[in-house]
């Protein structure tokens, strides 16, 4: 068996140690004889599994009372929807970092011009008066932005997409009033996603909101008004457990994502070959972006990599180039062999 470094955006590598546990369990989990997968959502079996799973990310995430955590279906893009739906205030201000906040009603600002390289500064002042919300995504996968400081958003809700950073960081739950993530980048395989909401927002949507869109039906029922996606619930619970067993907590979890990404910016920085076009204040963590400036020369480098064992490299189709997401499954070992391998093909194909 031979593992690789698997660079993925999402869904994206999971520590083998989570792996190793769910393979040990799967023809027998938690004495009953049978795999999660083939388990009722109805047991007390899953229903601890999923009460753990709960009880870990509030731990984790130090997640104030106030706040409902939902597991939700449809992935990170149906929140695209069902916010806007439940939270009956439809006078959005948006911040436009990209492809995940484009579909928007009103953009406050944007960086799109110059190809979504920075995250735009606000102030108070920019914000339309009658805007109830203001929406980030605040990690950018494709373009690999992140916001450090959130925008200000006085007299106004924050909503925010944390599908590629959750988990990466430590992140002040207090300071939003609705967060939501895909799990498949951070948290576990596709098929849930997680919605950390003020409880005082949920119960507001239109009447004739249909009830699988609503929140409130999931706040009621526990998440399991219908079968939840039991099996990513379980492994989502498992990611967590490694967090707080094998790593430590978040701050471990920080410095380690920290040390992981300025070895790789301060390598491409230095390289004469690579680069990044994302201003250093506003870089991501969690996904690295680096072009050669040639094509070919691009495709050859994603070629390559998978033949020593370094796949998922290629950048988003819609910038091209590469991308290294290097989430918290991701070992500092993975980034070594990434920048080995890049420094190895810098040396075969720059020509001065
Ligand atoms: N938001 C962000 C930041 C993403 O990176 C993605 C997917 N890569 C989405 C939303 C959409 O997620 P999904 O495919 O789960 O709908």
């Amino acid at each position: 068996m031979t593992r690789v470094y698997n660079f993925s955006a999402g869904p994206a590598c999971l520590p083998e140690w989570v792996l190793k546990k769910a393979a040990s369990e799967m023809l027998d989990a938690h004495n009953s004889g049978m795999s999660v997968m083939e388990m009722s959502h109805r047991s007390s079996e899953f229903q601890d599994i999923i009460d753990t799973c709960k009880a870990r990310l509030k731990r984790l995430m130090n997640i104030p009372d106030e706040y409902e955590i939902l597991f939700l279906q449809g992935g990170a893009s149906l929140q695209f929807t069902m916010i806007p739906l439940n939270l009956e205030k439809h006078n959005v201000d948006l911040i436009n970092t990209g492809q995940w906040t484009k579909k928007a009603l009103k953009v406050v600002a944007s960086s799109a011009e110059d190809n979504f390289t920075y995250i735009p500064k606000i102030k108070q002042e920019d914000l339309s008066e009658d805007s109830d919300y203001v929406y980030i995504c605040e990690n950018n996968t494709i373009y690999g932005t992140k916001y450090k400081e959130l925008p200000p958003h006085e007299g106004k809700l924050l909503v925010a997409d944390l599908s590629s950073c959750i988990l990466s960081e430590r992140t002040d739950v207090s300071k939003y009033d609705l967060i939501f993530a895909g799990a498949q980048k951070n948290m576990g395989p596709a098929g849930l996603t997680v919605v950390i909401i003020k409880k005082d927002l949920i119960g507001l949507a239109d009447e004739k909101t249909p009830s699988m869109l609503n929140y409130k039906t999931y706040a009621d029922n526990d998440s399991m008004f219908n079968t939840p996606p039991t099996y990513a619930i379980y492994i989502c619970g498992l990611v967590l457990e490694w967090l707080e067993t094998q790593i430590g907590g978040l701050e471990n979890m920080e410095k380690i994502n920290r040390q992981k990404a300025k070895l790789l910016y301060d390598y491409i920085d230095a390289s004469k070959l690579y680069s990044n076009p994302v201003v250093p204040e506003d870089r991501s963590y969690t996904n690295v972006p680096f072009v050669t400036g040639d094509k070919d020369l691009d495709t050859k480098f994603v070629k390559e990599a998978k033949e020593a064992g370094i796949v998922n490299i290629k950048g988003h189709r819609t910038v091209g180039g590469m991308r290294a997401s290097i989430y918290n499954a991701m070992p500092l070992e993975g980034v070594e062999a990434l920048i080995a391998f890049m420094k190895k093909f810098e040396e075969e194909n720059y020509h001065a």
